[in-house]
């Protein structure tokens, strides 16, 4: 066995064969059909990768056989560098997971007229800042906020950022250097951490726990009121669920009680939804119109949960509240683009009509989606890949459930058909990462050793799509 130095810094003979044999820069682009459809820039900087790591391997004594640098086995190589560098990094996905409202996958899925009115506004000018019965400079905010406010019977209202920006505008507007008085059962942290108390103590605002973990009395918010109390501050536990031995306060008696002592009660809602979801059987959640009724001074939420839009956050509120949140200087600096305005106008004018939001806005439509139809693209899926991958895979249609997701109604089950794969040329973890690799990358989830694929969050459009991933997928591996 040669050892890999002869001495210190001086690569043996062997090595320095390889080495020389690395073709130089020039002669492989000499090796390139002149028709190859990709910027010379970009050409160039691959071959040089690809070389540079050929060095680097034989440096490192790697296994490299002198016809590895071969004209034959590097142009591959060098293709299939290229084609991954030449495909966008942000891109599509086909989402098998039944997660509806997936946070790592873009969340909620814009409807058609929301999708037409972006376009039209990105590639058009628009009346973003411009009142157009004066001819003066105008609010971004306007746009929205009147329909927010029928929609939802607030007074008042505007949208930032997302969620996260909101409750942070709120408690810098109303609390700094104050107290805020929350549940201790309410102290959750949304993920990507995103801790109500973190949050509280990067605007200020000092928190005051009240109450324990599973129970929380309206006498411990009473007891904890003083001089130096801002807000009452209610956070929905929208990503978990207490059960057993657990109460909170409703929020009419937070209201009441904060009317007592003249201070504003906030609630931050996390998914703020609409509707009364419990027609689609699923559990009811509080809606915003219910929560403005019951008398909150401000409450905020997303717009790319429940409600199904673009990424937002929106607080509503009474007027003299929100009024000096638009005057807080952080608003500006949290304030949202043409195309979140855009996307969201249209999703809440769906709003108007409950039947069609159900049926355009594709967050609601997924939830509502009834078995049958789930079931009949699993059976399509089936079909158009039964023949094909019998040989390599076993193909199912097995009973699951869905998640809502987004941290909303956890442990909501929702029945759903998924076509399950459980390849016989490869492990279902290989499964799983082959078509997590593809261009149209598809996730799925891993069960019992088998690979579903939960239809609900599968757009018709997209069966035929999926159909052609997972045939690459195979073919890749047996050719
Ligand atoms: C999701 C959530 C947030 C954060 O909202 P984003 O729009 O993701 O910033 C805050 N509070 C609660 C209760 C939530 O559920």
């Amino acid at each position: 066995m040669a050892t890999k130095f002869e001495s210190a810094g001086k690569p043996a003979a062997s090595t320095q064969r390889l080495l020389q044999a690395i073709p130089k820069v020039d002669e492989f682009l000499g090796w390139l059909d002149p028709a190859l459809d990709a910027p010379a820039f970009l050409v160039k900087s691959t071959v040089r990768q690809l070389l540079e790591s050929l060095r680097q391997e034989i440096l490192k004594g790697g296994a490299i056989k002198p016809a590895d640098l071969s004209q034959a086995a590097l142009l591959p190589r060098l293709h299939k560098l290229l084609a991954a560098r030449l495909r966008p990094n942000f891109r599509t996905v086909i989402n098998g997971t039944g997660v509806v409202i997936h946070t790592n996958l873009g969340r909620s899925l814009l409807p058609e007229v929301a999708m037409e009115s972006l376009l039209a506004v990105g590639s058009r000018y628009s009346n973003l800042e411009l009142d157009l019965a004066t001819g003066k400079r105008g609010s971004r905010y306007s746009l929205v906020e009147e329909i927010l406010c029928e929609l939802t019977g607030a007074e008042a209202g505007l949208v930032v950022n997302n969620n996260a920006a909101a409750v942070m505008l709120v408690l810098d507007t109303l609390a700094k250097e104050r107290e805020v008085i929350v549940s201790r059962g309410q102290l959750v942290e949304i993920g990507g951490s995103f801790r109500i108390p973190e949050v509280m103590s990067r605007t200020g605002a000092k928190l005051v726990e009240v109450g324990a973990t599973n129970r929380t009395h309206l006498r411990d918010y009473e007891n904890a009121i003083s001089e130096e109390t801002a807000l009452l501050l209610k956070v929905h536990t929208s990503n978990y669920r207490m059960i057993g031995f657990t109460s909170e306060v409703p929020l009419t008696e937070l209201v009441t009680l904060a009317g007592k002592h003249t201070l504003p009660v906030m609630e931050d809602l996390g998914s703020g939804c609409l509707l009364d979801l419990s027609r689609f059987g699923l559990r009811k959640e509080p809606t915003v119109g219910e929560v403005v009724r019951a008398g909150v001074d401000v409450v905020t939420f997303s717009g790319d949960k429940l409600l199904g839009g673009p990424q937002a956050g929106i607080i509503l509120g009474k007027k003299e509240i929100i009024a000096q949140i638009k005057q807080n200087p952080m608003t500006r600096a949290l304030r949202i683009d043409k195309f979140t305005l855009a996307g969201l106008e249209a999703v809440l004018r769906l709003y108007f009509d409950e039947e069609q939001a159900i049926a355009a806005i594709p967050t609601l439509a997924m939830l509502a989606m009834p078995l049958a139809v789930i079931d009949r693209k699993a059976k399509r899926l089936r079909r158009l890949i039964g023949k094909e991958l019998g040989s390599v895979c076993k193909v199912e249609l097995k009973n699951i459930t869905s998640m809502v997701g987004g941290g909303s109604l956890p442990e909501q089950p929702l029945p759903s058909r998924a076509v399950a794969l459980a390849p016989l040329d490869r492990s279902v973890n290989e499964l799983e990462k082959g078509l997590r690799e593809l261009s149209l990358p598809v996730l799925g989830r891993i069960e019992d050793d088998w690979l579903l694929l939960d239809l609900r969050t599968v757009a018709d459009k997209e069966i035929p799509l999926l159909a052609n991933c997972l045939k690459e997928v195979f073919e890749a591996k047996n050719t």
